[in-house]
């Protein structure tokens, strides 16, 4: 999608730094960060929210988390804010993870 920011992440329009690719997701650090360890996991192709990934890229985005993850030994948090009422800013679905402190609950 033209205008989509994480659109042009995934096409390298823009910089970032890539923890994982392949031919489905990138992952990269979140812009501003809220933990430690924060980045965002979406896929290469431009879809709004959770519901409409298909198989092929949740398989891929549970091994960007997977491979990234493995390094965060205390645990960590997934999180996927959906609609206006789950607090999702970027219509382009990404997945949260975060590390390196301890998390309480409930979010806000
Ligand atoms: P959400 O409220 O779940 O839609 O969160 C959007 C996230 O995208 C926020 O944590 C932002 O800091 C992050 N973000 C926005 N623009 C960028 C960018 N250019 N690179 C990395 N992260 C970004
Ligand atoms: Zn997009």
């Amino acid at each position: 999608m033209a205008d989509c920011i994480f659109c042009k992440i995934a096409k390298k329009e823009i910089a970032s730094q890539i923890l994982f690719e392949d031919s489905r997701v990138v992952a990269f650090p979140d812009i501003n960060p809220v933990s430690p360890v924060h980045f965002l996991v979406i896929p290469k192709r431009h879809v709004e929210g959770i519901l409409e990934l298909n198989s092929e890229e949740l398989t891929s985005i549970q091994a960007a988390i997977k491979i990234i993850s493995s390094l965060c030994r205390d645990g960590f948090r997934v999180v996927n804010n959906f609609g206006k009422d789950g607090g999702q800013e970027v219509p382009h679905v990404h997945f949260h993870v975060l590390a390196g402190r301890k998390h309480s609950w409930p979010p806000g």
